[in-house]
C-alpha cells in the first residue's frame, strides 16, 4: 500500500490574485489546532483544522461570494495521491486544488495547452487578425475567471465565451447581456491586463475598453518611450 503524506495547495490567492503552492503535507496540521496558510502577500488563503485527523475541516475564503465555504474532506481523501479539487459551494466556480505536486503541475500546463490549441486550431487558418494577441488576452480571461472576476450584474458566474477574428464576446444566457474584449493589438492586451474584473450590465451590452477607460484617463499616460 502507497503511503502519501506530502501534497500541495494550489490556489490563487483572493486578494492579489497571485498563483501559489503552498505545502500541503499530512504533518502541517496538528490535531486541534487550527492552521492558516497564508499567501506571501499575506492575504489568507484556506484555514484548516482536525479534530481527530481523520477529518479535516477546511474553510475556504471565497471571492465569489466574499463569504467562506465550510468544506469537510477526510484525510484518507486528501493523502490518496489523487488531486481534491476545492470549488465555490454557490457557483461551482473552481479555487483551488490539493495534491501531489507533480500532478498539480502536470494539471495546470494541461489547461494552458488546451488554450493554446484552441487558439492554434483556429490561428492555423489565419482565423485570428493576431493569434498571440488573443492567445494573452485568453489567459488572462481565464486568469480573471479563475478569481471569480468575470460575472454578470444579474449574480451569474457560468459566462460563455466566443471568439471572433478580433475580438471575444462573453456572454450572459441568464439576462443576454454581452461584453465584448478586443484582442488584436498591444493596446486590447493592456486594457485587459489593467482590470481585475470584468462585470457584464445586466440586460445590457457593454465593451471591456469603456470598462478601462477612466481608468486611462485617471493616469493620462501618454508618454512615449524613448526611439
Ligand atoms: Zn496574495
Ligand atoms: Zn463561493
Ligand atoms: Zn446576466
Amino acid at each position: 500500500m502507497l503511503i502519501v503524506t506530502s501534497a500541495v495547495l494550489a490556489m490563487r490567492c483572493p486578494e492579489c490574485g497571485k498563483m501559489e503552492f503552498n505545502d500541503f503535507s499530512r504533518f502541517v496540521f496538528p490535531r486541534g489546532k487550527t492552521v492558516n496558510i497564508i499567501c506571501s502577500c499575506g492575504a489568507l488563503k484556506l484555514t484548516v483544522v482536525t479534530k481527530n485527523r481523520v477529518y479535516y475541516s477546511l474553510r475556504i475564503p471565497c471571492p465569489v461570494c466574499e463569504s467562506q465555504h465550510p468544506v469537510e474532506i477526510s484525510g484518507s481523501g486528501l493523502w490518496s495521491g489523487d488531486v481534491t479539487r476545492l470549488s465555490c459551494l454557490e457557483t461551482d466556480l473552481e479555487l483551488g486544488h490539493i495534491g501531489p505536486e507533480s500532478k498539480i503541475v502536470e494539471m495546470i500546463s494541461k489547461q494552458e495547452q488546451e488554450l493554446e490549441d484552441l487558439v492554434n486550431e483556429f490561428g492555423c487558418d489565419g482565423y485570428f487578425h493576431n493569434s498571440d494577441i488573443m492567445y494573452e488576452v485568453l489567459s488572462r480571461l481565464h486568469e480573471i475567471a479563475g478569481r471569480g472576476g468575470l460575472y454578470c450584474q444579474c449574480g451569474n458566474h457560468k459566462i460563455e465565451v466566443d471568439l471572433f477574428p478580433d475580438c471575444l464576446e462573453l456572454q450572459c444566457k441568464n439576462c443576454d447581456s454581452v461584453n465584448i474584449i478586443y484582442a488584436e493589438t498591444e493596446e486590447d492586451l493592456s486594457v485587459i491586463r489593467q482590470v481585475d474584473t470584468i462585470e457584464l450590465a445586466r440586460h445590457g451590452f457593454r465593451c471591456l475598453d469603456n470598462l478601462a477607460d477612466a481608468d486611462k484617463h485617471k493616469k493620462s499616460r501618454h508618454k512615449r518611450s524613448k526611439t
